[in-house]
């Protein structure tokens, strides 16, 4: 990586980059939550808040309620005249140290944590929607995302417009006097397609809607989509915030007037809580998260690098290749390419589950994120449900394989995945 950050043109262009561009040791990446400290800084001291017996580690509060002094106490805690706890659905210490820290990596005003990426979706879009409601969403997205937008809202009166989302002209054609939401991700899951964010944000703030963006593929060392116009964020933190393959969990990141105003009353009166324990687990991997996320990163560079051409593909999909038709996008609003690849093999599904049994290191499975490397067959699990159709119509072929980098040695996965792709 370049010290100098050679923005000029051509030089930049052909720099050997390990797959990481404008990195945060420039100070791109302060933010005013962060009180001018950089993203390994707060994703290790972020929102700590040491108890009086002074523990090196954050102290996990497994506790579901709160005694008070008195019961004057209690009334003063009750009506919000003096800080503090009063129930864990509420709030709860452990849960609020992991808000505080990813807010600071996010820098993002406020954050709540909720049980899993999909109550964090699912409750972003509901506490804000009512009967006769809109919504304008991309066509690529998460099967349960999916599902909530035409199977769930359709019940309370609420309809969902599908657009490309790469196709701007389309998201403003959609827009209708009573859409309230854009929803949106990026890079989408499993063929990595980028939408612009910048220019769905405006479209969003021309009708008055609120752009919703699940930045999952991302993660908030990538890509940063509230400092590019989005008004609300939301993470499956099962995922690379984990990145360890242990617990649920999900947040939900905004300016306050949002977190404190629908979102709040929504969570604590329907209870989809992040439990204590999950947000202790997810705090000490916000520790490491731009370790793992940058060198999972550099590892997906690499072997995108040396499989890209290898003749039992169609195509190898990486947003941080230049052969990516979004490439440029890429660069302007993220700061790598991810951690995720898409093969996508000309033999179609025989060949691509010759590659998936073939494979020694990688296992088989549909989670992401992990520092285990992982590989899975789309339209097999995590897209069956869709028609073969609708499948078709977002990019997900019969020969399609998402690989999600770890962080095992990267000449390890090459021999692995180059062994698996020369028996597919
Ligand atoms: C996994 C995932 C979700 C759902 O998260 P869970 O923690 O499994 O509920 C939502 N969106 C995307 C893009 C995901 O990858």
């Amino acid at each position: 990586m370049r010290e100098d950050g050679g923005r000029n043109g051509v030089e930049d262009e052909c720099a050997a980059d390990d797959g990481l561009w404008e990195s945060d040791r420039g100070g791109s990446d302060r933010t005013a939550a962060g009180a001018g400290r950089r993203q390994a800084t707060l994703a290790v001291r972020g929102g700590l808040d040491r108890s009086p017996h002074g523990e090196t580690s954050e102290a996990l509060f497994l506790n579901s309620g709160y005694v008070y002094d008195s019961p004057a106490r209690a009334e003063a805690r009750f009506k919000g005249e003096e800080p503090g706890f009063v129930y864990s659905r509420y709030g709860n210490p452990t849960v609020r140290t992991f808000e505080t820290r990813l807010a600071a990596l996010e820098g993002a005003e406020a954050c709540r944590a909720t049980a899993s990426g999909m109550s964090a979706v699912w409750t972003a879009l509901v506490c804000q929607l009512r009967q006769g409601d809109h919504v304008v969403a991309a066509e690529a997205l998460f099967g349960s995302c999916q599902y909530i937008l035409t199977e769930l809202l359709p019940r309370f009166g609420i309809e969902t417009s599908f657009v490309r989302g790469d196709d701007i002209a389309a998201w403003s054609a959609a827009v209708r006097p009573n859409t309230k939401v854009f929803f949106l991700e990026t890079p989408s899951n499993p063929q990595l397609e980028l939408i612009d964010l910048q220019a769905v944000a405006a479209v969003a703030r021309d009708c008055g809607a609120r752009l919703v963006v699940d930045n999952v593929f991302a993660t908030p060392i990538l890509q940063k989509p509230l400092q590019l116009g989005a008004h609300v964020v939301v993470y499956s933190a099962t995922k690379h915030i984990d990145g360890q393959g242990r617990v649920l969990g999900g947040a939900i990141l905004s300016d306050e007037a949002f977190c404190d105003g629908e979102l709040r009353n929504f969570l604590r009166h329907t209870g989809p809580t992040l439990s204590a324990f999950n947000a202790w687990v997810l705090l000490k991997g916000l520790e490491t998260l731009p370790l793992r996320v940058r060198e999972q990163t550099r590892a997906a560079t690499a072997l995108a690098r040396r499989l890209e051409n290898h003749p039992a593909l169609t195509r190898l999909i990486y947003p941080g290749l230049a052969s990516h038709p979004q490439h440029a996008l890429a660069r302007r609003q993220m700061q790598g390419g991810g951690t995720v690849l898409a093969l996508d093999f000309t033999g179609g599904k025989d060949a691509a589950f010759r590659f998936l049994e073939r494979l020694e290191v990688a296992d088989i499975s549909n989670n992401l994120g992990d520092s285990k490397t992982l590989a899975t067959h789309p339209a097999t699990t995590t897209h069956q449900r869709l028609t073969a159709d609708q499948r078709t119509a977002v990019g997900i072929t019969e020969g399609l394989v998402r690989v999600s980098v770890g962080l095992e040695d990267v000449d390890d996965l090459a021999a692995d995945l180059g062994a698996a792709l020369d028996a597919a």
